[in-house]
């Protein structure tokens, strides 16, 4: 996969060049025309989208999810803001339901929330993944997948994710069936002498917010406050990392996100959706949401110069892998169910019949296992009986084509 280092360096170039990303920064035509302001990233990164659907004989749908949004906290009048994105559908009629979502946001601030024209580079953050959310369109557009893949930048990120909120509602509701979102913001991998390049950390929720009363009562009485979808997203992405070798290792944390802070898949989250955040391992926050300034030999500001591309360059390759990787794999197997009808020291499991004549895996692993550790491949079956007790154990069922594609894992609801 031909992702570059140097595309992604130019990329961020370009952003941090319009001087402000912030969501309340001019985009009247006069300021896109100077370069100046956020309404001129929006058209930057939607004429980049546009020319890779080009290259790929226009495979790609560019879109925008516009909409105004009314005075809150940090937006002090009515403001517009424009989601861009571009669809890759998938080949085949009936995966191309499915889809699959990378995401970085393009807008930017500085030490005031509220500076519409002072410089806010945001080369990190989150120059960074609106790149990484760049590259891994250009590159999987030059492939084909049977499922359909989303590469999408949002606004109104540091004003309260705004722009996520609204595209994850309007996916909610017309029924987009969106399997895995993966937002990466601050994956810059900061210049900074404690810095683990060879890093990158991957957060998940553990109990879905999205849970309703009932739900929240059976992941009590199962134990299933390590098992959410966003969970199993989390482990798929460390098996691509192992698989793929990126040149970055997932570090899977098993939080929301950082402690007491948000980001854009928590919008994915909230409306049901498997979500997780890549952000690098260590961060420095003098250079985020700082003007750009140097005080007692400190440099703050989110500045390009301590943007490491290759590192950002990396992180795509993890993004792209895990993409590909599911776009081209079978479905998650449907209602999969452990048997409790009977008390016994075995344990069955059953699941619907995908749509292809696909082979089916059992995974296990000890409750205090971060990590799927055993797996028994079945064939073309709809049931599999193992002589373990479901009492010491967390199981899950995921779907395998003929090329060894394979599914999400699904964890299995009790069968009265
Ligand atoms: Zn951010």
């Amino acid at each position: 996969m031909q992702v570059s280092a140097q595309r992604i360096q130019a990329n961020i170039e370009k952003l941090v060049s319009f001087q402000t990303r912030l969501t309340l920064s001019a985009q009247d035509p006069d300021s896109i025309k100077a370069g100046h302001g956020i309404g001129a990233a929006r058209e930057w990164i939607k004429g980049e989208f546009e020319r890779y659907s080009q290259d790929c004989g226009g495979c790609l749908a560019v879109k925008t999810d516009s909409f105004t949004e009314t005075p809150a906290d940090r937006i002090p009048q009515a403001t517009v803001i424009t989601n861009v994105y571009a669809v890759l559908k998938g080949t085949d009629p009936e995966n191309a339901k499915r889809m699959v979502l990378v995401t970085g946001h393009y807008d930017s601030r500085n030490s005031d929330t509220f500076d519409a024209s002072g410089a806010a580079p945001g080369a990190n953050d989150d120059g960074s993944g609106t790149a990484v959310s760049l590259e891994c369109a250009r590159v999987l557009s030059q492939l084909k997948f049977p499922a359909t893949i989303v590469f999408l930048t949002v606004a109104g990120e540091e004003q309260g994710l705004n722009g996520s909120n609204h595209f994850a509602k309007m996916a909610r509701q017309q029924g987009w069936d969106i399997e895995a979102a993966l937002n990466n913001d601050i994956v810059g991998g900061d210049r900074n002498p404690q810095q683990d390049p060879s890093v990158v950390r991957v957060f998940s929720e553990g109990v879905p917010l999205a849970a309703n009363g009932a739900e929240l009562r059976l992941i009590r009485n199962l134990g299933g406050e390590n098992d959410s979808t966003s969970r199993q997203l989390a482990r798929y992405i460390a098996e691509v990392g192992r698989t793929y070798l990126p040149g970055v290792k997932p570090l899977l944390v098993f939080r929301l996100d950082r402690y007491l802070r948000g980001g854009d898949h928590i919008s994915f989250n909230e409306q049901g959706f498997a979500a997780v955040r890549f952000t690098e391992y260590r961060e420095d926050y003098h250079h985020q949401h700082q003007n750009v300034r140097t005080e007692n030999g400190i440099e703050y500001g989110d500045q390009l110069k301590f943007v490491d591309f290759d590192y950002v360059a990396k992180v795509a390759r993890l993004n792209a892998a895990t993409l590909a990787s599911l776009a081209a794999a079978p479905a998650p197997p449907a209602k999969v169910r452990l048997q409790t009808k009977e008390l016994e020291n075995s344990s069955t499991l059953t699941w619907d019949a995908g749509s292809a004549d696909f082979s089916y895996e059992i995974l296990w692993r000890d409750t205090g296992s971060p990590e799927w550790e055993h797996v028994q491949t079945l064939g073309s079956v709809t049931r599999g009986t193992l002589p373990l007790s479901k009492d010491n154990v967390i199981f899950a069922v995921r779907a395998v084509d003929h090329q060894g594609h394979r599914s999400l894992a699904v964890v299995p609801q009790p069968e009265r």
